[in-house]
Parts: C-alpha cells; sequence; structure tokens
C-alpha cells in the first residue's frame, strides 16, 4: 500500500554544508556559546544585512526582543506599543520586563501596523501621562510593515523602534532588508522560519556598542574583573558555537529559500486566484516579501474551516492565521486601539503549508485537495 506522508505547514530545510560546520565544532572542541562559527555566523549575517549594521547572534527571537526591551531601558511600569495581529513571543517580553503592552491593530495593505492607528495610541498615551517607551512593529508572515509611516510618526514622538523580523529575513523594504530599517531589529532561526539553527535568534543594532552591550547581557554580564563582579542582571541568551555552524550552512541557501518560498505563493495564486472566496495579500509597491507562508483570506469561516479540514483529513497542515493578542487570554485586560482588520483575518485567513522543500507533488496534492472544498 503507498502511504502518503504528512505535510508540514514549514518544516526545516538543510542546504548541505551544515553538518562540515558542526563536524568542525566538534574537532575544534568549540562546544560552548562561543567560537569561530559564533562570530563567522555574525559576519555572515551583517554582510547579507547591509546597512551597516551589527549583528549579535542570540538563543532564540524572543530572546532577541527581551534584550532589545532592555537595551531602551523598558522597565516596570512603562507602557509598549506592540503590533496586535502577531504571534506571542512579540509581546511576552514586556511582560518579563515588568511593562505593559498597548495593542495597535492592522491597516489592509500588508496586514500589519496601522500608522493611523499607532498616531492615534500615541497622542491618547501622551495625554493620559503615559508615553510609550518603545514600538514593536513585525513584518508579519515575511510582509515588510509600512516602515516608512511608522519611522515618521516614531520620530515625531521620539519614540524607538523594535522591528520584530523574524518572519522576515530575505523581505526587502525599497531595496533595503527587514531587520535594518528601524533602532533594533531582531530575527528569528527556530525550526520553521526560513532558515533554521534548529532555535536561535539574532539581534540587529545599529552600532558596535550596543551590540556589545547585547552580548554582554547575553553571556551573564560579568563586569570586568578577575573574579565574577556583577553590577546588572545577565542572561544565558547567547548562541551555542554548534548552532552558529548550523547558521552558516544555512546562509548559503538563503537565497534558494527565499525563490522557493516565493514559487510556493506563486503556484498558490495562479491555481486559486479565479475564485472569489479566495484573497492573496499583494505586495505595494517597493514591499517585497520573502513569502515566508502563504496566506489566504477566504470569504468566510465556514469557508476556511472546510478548507483546514479538507487538508487535515489527507494528512496535511494548514493553520488559522494568528489570533490577535487583543483576542488572547493572557492580554484580556490590556488597552488595544482596533478597527476590526486581524479579528477579520483571524475569523477568515489561513496559512497553507509554504516550506522551501515542497516538491510539486506534495503541491498538487495540496492543491486538489483545496479544489475539491463545496465552497469555493
Ligand atoms: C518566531 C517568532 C518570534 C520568536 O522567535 P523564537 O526564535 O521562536 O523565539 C517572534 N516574533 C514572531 C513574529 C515570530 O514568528
Amino acid at each position: 500500500m503507498l502511504t502518503k506522508t504528512k505535510i508540514y505547514l514549514s518544516s526545516p530545510h538543510m542546504g548541505g554544508t551544515e553538518q562540515k560546520f558542526v563536524a568542525d565544532a566538534f574537532d575544534t572542541n568549540w562546544i560552548a556559546p562561543l567560537g569561530p562559527h559564533v562570530d563567522g555566523f555574525e559576519n555572515d549575517l551583517r554582510r547579507y544585512l547591509g546597512n551597516d549594521k551589527h549583528v549579535a547572534v542570540l538563543s532564540s527571537g524572543t530572546a532577541a526582543i527581551h534584550l532589545a526591551l532592555q537595551l531602551l531601558n523598558v522597565s516596570n511600569g512603562d507602557e509598549v506599543l506592540c503590533q496586535s495581529f502577531t504571534f506571542s513571543a512579540s509581546a511576552n517580553p514586556i511582560l518579563y520586563q515588568g511593562a505593559t503592552p498597548v495593542f495597535i491593530d492592522s491597516e489592509p495593505d500588508t496586514w500589519n501596523m496601522s500608522p493611523e492607528l499607532l498616531e492615534i495610541a500615541i497622542k491618547d498615551r501622551i495625554e493620559k501621562h503615559k508615553k510609550p517607551k518603545a514600538i514593536i512593529a513585525v513584518h508579519l508572515y515575511g510582509m515588510p510593515y509600512k516602515a516608512n509611516e511608522i519611522n515618521v510618526i516614531a520620530r515625531k514622538y521620539e519614540i524607538p523602534v523594535i522591528e520584530d523580523s523574524a518572519e522576515a529575513l530575505g523581505s526587502t523594504y525599497f531595496n533595503q532588508n527587514c531587520a535594518t530599517l528601524s533602532d533594533i531589529g531582531i530575527l528569528s532561526f527556530n525550526g520553521n522560519k526560513i532558515i533554521t539553527t534548529s532555535g536561535g535568534g539574532a539581534l540587529i543594532a545599529n552600532t558596535q556598542s550596543l551590540k556589545e552591550k547585547a552580548v554582554f547581557l547575553s553571556t551573564q554580564a560579568r563586569d570586568n574583573a578577575p573574579h565574577y563582579e556583577h553590577s546588572s542582571i545577565g542572561y544565558n541568551y547567547r548562541m551555542s558555537n554548534v548552532l552558529a555552524g548550523i547558521g552558516r550552512g544555512q546562509m548559503e541557501v538563503i537565497d534558494d529559500r527565499v525563490n522557493a518560498r516565493r514559487q510556493n505563493f506563486e503556484f498558490y495564486k495562479k491555481n486559486l486566484s479565479q475564485f472569489n472566496s479566495i484573497e492573496f495579500l499583494q505586495e505595494p509597491q517597493g514591499f517585497v516579501s520573502n513569502r515566508w507562508i502563504t496566506c489566504i483570506k477566504t470569504d468566510s469561516f465556514e469557508t476556511r474551516e472546510q478548507i483546514r479540514l479538507t487538508l487535515s483529513e489527507d494528512d496535511i497542515e494548514s493553520r488559522p492565521l494568528w489570533k490577535p493578542m487583543h483576542m488572547q487570554p493572557i492580554f484580556k485586560d490590556c488597552l488595544h486601539f482596533t478597527n476590526g482588520i486581524s479579528e477579520d483575518l483571524f475569523d477568515k485567513g489561513l496559512c497553507l503549508p509554504s516550506g522551501s522543500n515542497l516538491s510539486q507533488d506534495d503541491l498538487d496534492r495540496i492543491l486538489n485537495n483545496i479544489l475539491k472544498t463545496p465552497n469555493l
């Protein structure tokens, strides 16, 4: 009997040279959260991202957001403005700092933070003597947010921006790489992301001294002394040299990974855009998405569920779009500035399998299942 294998939403895709770097780490006994691959991976990323940035590789994207908040002196009682339509890891580090998130809804062109609602929220908080300490904007599913508009508002009120690029390595905004468009960028190399180190992240800083401060905090904040002296709270957030080796191998194939994901999107769009019940997110002029995940917006919750359940019966993973943070039980008491857009996306949207390792047979199998949906 022919058994079909499960198709995942986004699974790791090794390029082939990763094990050579890992073997080198073993051969040289650099089995530690420092070593030549840590430096090498940082240099690879620095070269790739451009814009004269400084990169610190860390244990996760969540750790990078946490350190970014520390570097911006966000602390107990502060408010931080955060995109509501995102994964919870964008917002959880605000709570780690004892600060309070205020959630901002999306605009329709990119599904990311609405500049209009951002400014309304800032004015409201300033009026109440609660000027926000930082803004966390997210390039969700790889689509760049409206960085120029957000930056103009952020500068006007002098509030720094943390750019959550966990899903957007390889996306560009008017020819600049995502993760380099703001005060501090963050990346993730979790197993489901466009490239992976199994788990990992990076903080992208504008200056060498900010990078050094991030590295200092990520390695237990040891002051300069022969014994262990601590005058600030430290974290164990540095990336392992073994995992950085995987990252170096993955950086050799990043362009192929972006192309493959973009081709998945084109395949779905070509074969599904004739249905009025399915909409795709278009790239505005100057925006290039890595299409980390191909998302569709259907005409109703029922259509969305029909597609999801049909796929699931054939062992194909798909998933509703992110449930907005302002609807999450953990954040239910948080202030939010909303317009219904993220709630509508959560109601009708679906993430389709989007791995760079999907074969044409996989894509055809997914498509044939979607075409079986009665509501289309
Ligand atoms: C994956 C992800 C993170 C967290 O990154 P980890 O490396 O998994 O900690 C943060 N924000 C977004 C939008 C993500 O998708």
